[in-house]
């Protein structure tokens, strides 16, 4: 244990569904624009923006490759996913206000998602909020009984981003076509992880970041499909007519490459990655169960993202227990500070998972740079300090 203390870096990082480092070959991609290639993609007359808009185009169309849109045009860059998620659903709200007002979601989506759905609820528009099951999965008849002759879309993400639970879309897809219903899915955790294809699930509209799959922060896509049928949004920012007239504004060149190469690496690399790192989520899993009984899982084993594991540790105290590892192990709580108070999870609550089990639940998450060294650690930590604190709590008998 010490030997490989001394090898390893501390904190070890396992939160990769917040943000994943940058990949080096990604900044080593993205230089150059920030040094020789410096032109504005909008400068049609000289060498520096041909390069530039060259850079950008490049960065299109292996990213509509990546996802199987049919056409580089179908992918607008965005700041980062939180904004591709506002702009499909107020975009369509406002485009097809006349058509109907009502939409379908789900409770455990993003906040970016959950939080338009809000704003157009006070705007007049009516949203279902579909419940999940214990799995954390959403009831495709619940889906369908849930549509009405004024829904215009239905927006569920396909990963999970605190218990990686992976939604069945291509039955949404489905359902969203025979009822000739736009489908947005928030793609963000699992575009890079999992294969993720817009026409094989009948998505229309799909959100994804660039810093959740090794590239720069600050840079997303919405794709937005043109046909079968074409859909069409209310632009967000009005400018000089930058992407398809939908969002004005100077594109950030560096930043678009950036996020070109981490889809070209997920691309080549995603396949073996996932099967890595699957292999250190089960490792994680099992050494937390040999050492410590009484820990709940949360969320399907099935259904889920290799790269993730969100579990509950009864009869001790989640913020003792956050105190004592977070020194060490960079991971994510199930309880959400806010300034005042710790919010427990509204997505393990969605589950059913009593308060006192969400303020315990820890999510790890692992990624590209994760090694079986630090899972060893990571679990050995755990382990140990769970053990601690339930030698101290007057309820927990072996
Ligand atoms: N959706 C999901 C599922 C996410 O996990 C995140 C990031 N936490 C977002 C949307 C927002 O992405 P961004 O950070 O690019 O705004």
């Amino acid at each position: 244990m010490t030997e490989m203390v001394k090898s390893m870096k501390l904190p070890i990082y396992l939160d990769y569904q917040a943000t994943t480092p940058m990949d080096p070959r990604v900044l080593e991609a993205m230089l150059p624009y920030y040094k020789e290639y410096f032109g504005n993609a909008a400068s049609r007359h000289h060498p520096f923006g041909l390069k530039a808009k060259q850079a950008v185009e490049d960065a299109r169309a292996k990213i509509a490759s990546f996802i199987n849109a049919e056409d580089p045009e179908e992918i607008i860059f965005t700041s980062g996913a939180t904004e591709s998620n506002n702009f499909a659903i107020r975009g369509i709200a406002e485009m097809y206000r006349e058509k109907g007002n009502h939409m379908i979601t789900v409770a455990t989506e993003h906040k970016s998602v959950l939080s338009v759905c809000q704003h157009l609820e006070e705007k007049g528009f009516k949203v279902t909020y579909l419940p999940v099951d214990r799995e954390g999965l959403i009831n495709l008849c619940e889906l369908k009984t849930a549509i009405t002759g004024n829904t215009i879309l239905i927006s569920v993400m396909h990963a999970n981003n605190e218990i990686g639970v992976i939604q069945p879309i291509a039955e949404i897809g489905e359902m969203a076509k025979a009822a000739g219903i736009f489908f947005h899915c928030d793609a963000v955790q699992s575009a890079g992880k999992i294969p993720f294809d817009v026409r094989a699930a009948g998505i229309h509209l799909a959100s994804i970041s660039a810093h959740k799959m090794y590239g720069p922060k600050g840079i997303g896509a919405l794709y937005v499909r043109k046909q079968n049928p074409r859909v069409r949004l209310a632009p967000l920012v009005y400018g000089g007519g930058q992407e398809m007239n939908l969002r004005g504004g100077t594109l950030n060149v560096p930043a678009i490459v950036g996020f070109g190469e981490a889809v070209r690496i997920a691309k080549t690399e995603m396949a073996e990655e996932a099967k890595r790192v699957l292999g250190l989520r089960t490792e994680l899993h099992s050494m937390i169960c040999k050492g410590l009984d009484c820990v709940d899982l949360h969320g399907s084993l099935e259904k889920r993202l290799p790269g993730n594991l969100n579990v509950s540790f009864e009869f001790i105290e989640g913020e003792l227990l956050f105190k004592l590892i977070n020194q060490e192990l960079a991971v994510s709580s199930g309880s959400a500070c806010s300034s005042t108070s710790l919010e427990p999870s509204y997505v393990l609550k969605a589950l059913g998972v009593r308060e006192s089990l969400i303020h315990t639940s820890v999510r790890f998450s692992l990624g590209r740079f994760t090694t079986s060294e630090e899972i060893d650690y990571a679990a050995n930590k755990i382990v140990s300090v769970v053990q601690e604190l339930r030698e101290k709590s007057p309820f927990y008998k072996k």
